[in-house]
């Protein structure tokens, strides 16, 4: 099998696909489908500014226990 196209697949589902890009996790940097990311807002105290990350569900299941 050749890998001329970049295949992704979601860790969460499983979901894999050839079309577009996965996104990456801000947290875990694994790649996500549209459908378990989620844009949180997160402050960063360098800027005073809130920064909009890519965060998978995981990773926001872990920050909510
Ligand atoms: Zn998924
Ligand atoms: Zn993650």
């Amino acid at each position: 099998m050749s890998e001329e196209n970049s295949r992704w697949l979601c860790h969460v589902c499983g979901y894999s696909s050839d079309i577009g890009t996965g996104q990456a996790c801000a947290e875990c940097y694994k790649i996500c489908c549209r459908q378990h990311l989620t844009v949180t807002g997160v402050y960063n105290p360098e800027s005073g500014l809130y920064e909009l990350q890519q965060i998978c569900v995981e990773c926001q299941f872990k920050k909510t226990l």
